[in-house]
């Protein structure tokens, strides 16, 4: 075995080790960015929640104010788009080389990818209400956000030609805290260059910290095999969510069929039918249903067994 030394070049970067740039509910911040944002294609997986074999809701609010249930999500991951990203640019997805693209363009399970962008700032010391603290101070962060904050971005940028440099106020960040949901505006004066020492400072922060693989920070990155993994922990998930929960009409029917799938599990198997039991799909009640479309005689059995049930 080799030795390794404590130097860069050993150190394994994981997402976890970047320092992120996070507000708290109703923190304002004052950055500067020091260089241009980079991207990548990233999908945010998210699947109903599971809780003792039952998906669950959430009851949510719409614009007008009225109420309405839906299923309460887990985030499951954003893992990085596999796809081509010219094809993603044309096309919006990439069958062929991503398998969340392929299995996006059939379900509504998963969503397309979306742009993700990162890029490294400097955050600037300050108090609760937004002032600097003295002495000066600042770190080196790692800002990723979404393209509706590009888009803001991109307006102040528009406004005040470029963002590299310009002090930018962030806050106060609105609940929950885990959107990130904050006005952005453009500084009347950048901190960082109104002082040598200052400008000293920041410099050397951001030129001794700041990440060079930002792509990292906007997703992970996962081989196919993993993303088929979470592909298949999402539709178990949906699965749940439209044959199990109560009052949902399509879940009444998938309970009924699966009394139907008991009922004939317990009957003797038909001495012309042999090969029904050994079938393993035999043993799930759920996929009986099938089996009993192609035996008219038996389904009006189950069907008058049913109706003495009253179900
Ligand atoms: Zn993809």
């Amino acid at each position: 075995m080799p030795q390794i030394d404590w130097t860069p070049e050993h150190k394994r970067t994981t997402t976890l080790e970047f320092d992120r740039l996070k507000l708290k509910v109703g923190e304002r911040a004052r950055i500067v960015l020091m260089e241009k944002p980079t991207f990548t294609w990233v999908h945010t997986l998210r699947a109903p929640k599971v809780v003792d074999g039952q998906a669950s809701k959430v009851m949510k609010k719409r614009k007008d104010g009225s109420e309405y249930a839906d299923w309460e999500m887990d985030f499951i991951g954003r893992p990085q788009c596999l796809g081509d990203h010219a094809t993603i640019a044309e096309d919006g997805l990439d069958p062929k080389n991503c398998p969340i693209c392929a299995r996006a363009k059939e379900s509504e399970e998963v969503a397309g990818p979306d742009r993700r962008f990162a890029m490294n700032i400097i955050k600037y010391n300050t108090k609760g209400d937004g002032s600097l603290v003295s002495p000066f101070g600042c770190a080196s962060q790692v800002w990723t956000f979404t393209e509706g904050t590009f888009n803001k971005l991109y307006d102040i940028a528009q406004e005040h030609g470029g963002l590299v440099g310009r002090d930018l106020i962030l806050g106060p960040c609105q609940a929950p805290e885990a959107f990130q949901k904050f006005d952005i505006t453009a500084g009347a004066k950048n901190v960082w260059d109104t002082d040598d020492s200052v400008r000293q400072i920041v410099r050397e922060t951001h030129a001794q910290n700041r990440i060079e693989e930002l792509e990292a920070a906007c997703g992970r990155r996962a081989e196919a095999r993993w993303l088929k993994e979470d592909l298949k922990k999402i539709a178990e998930r949906w699965a749940v969510a439209h044959g199990r929960s109560a009052g949902d009409p399509a879940t009444e029917k998938g309970e009924v069929q699966s009394l139907k799938g008991e009922l004939d599990k317990m009957l003797a198997p038909q001495p012309d039918q042999p090969q029904r039991d050994a079938e393993p799909e035999a043993q799930h009640p759920t996929a009986a249903p099938a089996q009993q479309a192609a035996k008219p005689g038996e389904t009006d059995d189950l069907a008058k067994l049913l109706a003495g049930l009253n179900i």
